[in-house]
C-alpha cells in the first residue's frame, strides 16, 4: 500500500536577478495573460517543479509571438539562458548537446526567453539509457467524455496496482491526465517500453470500446489512446508544473488518486488559479513518489502470463 503523503510545506514564491523585458506583453489573448504572469507563476512554483527537471533533459516549447503565434519545440540551445545547462554531449551521439535546467535561475531566464512549456525525458543524464519512470498518456478521441476519461485513468490506475505498481497522476493541462509510474532506474527503454505497450495492449483487448492501442484515424473516435509512445527513447512528456501554451493557460498538476473524481478537465489548474491551490494545500501528493522503490520485472512476468 501506498504511504501516506508527507506534509509538505506550502511554496513560497522565490525571486531571480533575472531582468525580465517586457513584462506587460499579453502571450494569451483568450485570457489576457502576461508574460510576467507566467513568470510569476514559475517562480512560485519553482521548488516543486525543479525535482522534476534536475539533471533530466528538456525540450522547451517556446512561444516568441505569444501563445497564439508560431511555437518552437527547442531540444538544444538557441539563445542564451543563463541556468539552462549544456548536457554532456557523449549522452545523445551526433546530435547538439541536449539541455537541463537545475535552478531557478535557468527556469525563470528560459521564462524570460519566451518558453512557455518544459518537456523532459524519462531518464536522467546519469542513468541515461535507463528510465526511471513509465508515462501513460490518456488522449482522449473525438467525442469522449470527460467522465469517460475520470473512469480510463482509475482503470489504469487498477491494473498497474495489480501489476503491484505504484503509480501517480497528473493533468497534462491540456485535454488529458498522464498516470506516472516511477522506477528504479534499470531496464533499458526497449524493455520498458514494450512493458507500455503491453499494459495498453491489454487494457485495449480487455475494453475495446473504450480504449485504442494504436493512435491514430477514425479508430479513435469515441476512444481513448493511451500513448505509450512517450516511453521511447528520447521521447518528452510535459513536465509536472509546466504549463501549456494552450488558450487559458493551464497546467500539468500532480495530484492525488483521491482527487481524480473532483477534476473537470486536464486543464482544471491554470497558471492563474495553481498558485493559489498550491498555497492552500498542506501537503504534496506527490511526496511519496520520491520514495518509492520499484522495477518492472514481476510487472512484466505478471502481465505476460494473461
Ligand atoms: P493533452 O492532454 O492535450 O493530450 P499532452 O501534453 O499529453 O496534452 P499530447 O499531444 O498527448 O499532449 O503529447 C504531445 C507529446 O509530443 C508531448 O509529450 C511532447 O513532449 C511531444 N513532442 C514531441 N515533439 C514535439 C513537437 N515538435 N512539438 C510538440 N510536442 C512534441
Ligand atoms: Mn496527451
Ligand atoms: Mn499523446
Amino acid at each position: 500500500e501506498q504511504a501516506a503523503p508527507a506534509p509538505a510545506p506550502a511554496p513560497a514564491a522565490r525571486k531571480t536577478g533575472v531582468a525580465i523585458t517586457h513584462p506587460d506583453r499579453v502571450i494569451d489573448p483568450s485570457t489576457g495573460l502576461r508574460k510576467i504572469d507566467l513568470v510569476r507563476y514559475y517562480e512560485s512554483v519553482a521548488d516543486w517543479m525543479l525535482p522534476h527537471l534536475r539533471q533530466r533533459p528538456v525540450s522547451l516549447v517556446r512561444a516568441p509571438q505569444g501563445i497564439s503565434g508560431e511555437l518552437f519545440f527547442q531540444k538544444h540551445s538557441e539563445a542564451s539562458m543563463p541556468g539552462v545547462i549544456d548536457l554532456d554531449a557523449a549522452l545523445w551521439p551526433g546530435h547538439a548537446p541536449l539541455l537541463a535546467i537545475n535552478s531557478l535561475e535557468g527556469l525563470i531566464s528560459a521564462t524570460q526567453m519566451n518558453v512557455v512549456e518544459f518537456h523532459t525525458w524519462n531518464s536522467t543524464a546519469k542513468k541515461i539509457n535507463q528510465p526511471d519512470r513509465v508515462i501513460f498518456d490518456l488522449d482522449p478521441g473525438e467525442g469522449v467524455t470527460w467522465a469517460q476519461l475520470q473512469e480510463a485513468a482509475l482503470l489504469m490506475h487498477t491494473l498497474l496496482e495489480e501489476l503491484g505498481l505504484q503509480s501517480w497522476l497528473k493533468t497534462s493541462g491540456g485535454k488529458g491526465l498522464h498516470v506516472v509510474v516511477p522506477l528504479t532506474p534499470r531496464l533499458d527503454d526497449d524493455a520498458v517500453k514494450a512493458f507500455s505497450k503491453a499494459a495498453v495492449e491489454h487494457m485495449a483487448r480487455t475494453l475495446p470500446q473504450r480504449f485504442v492501442a494504436k493512435s491514430g484515424g477514425s479508430r479513435r473516435v469515441g476512444k481513448i489512446f493511451i500513448d505509450y509512445l512517450r516511453n521511447g527513447h528520447g521521447q518528452t512528456t510535459a513536465a509536472a508544473f509546466s504549463a501549456r501554451a494552450r488558450p487559458g493557460m493551464g497546467v500539468s498538476m500532480p495530484v492525488a488518486w483521491a482527487q481524480l473524481a473532483s477534476l473537470k478537465s486536464g486543464a482544471h489548474w491554470t497558471i492563474q488559479t495553481a498558485r493559489e491551490y498550491l498555497s492552500f494545500s498542506g501537503e504534496d501528493p506527490w511526496a511519496a513518489y520520491w520514495k518509492t522503490r520499484q522495477s518492472l520485472t514481476a510487472a512484466i512476468r505478471r502481465l505476460g502470463r494473461d
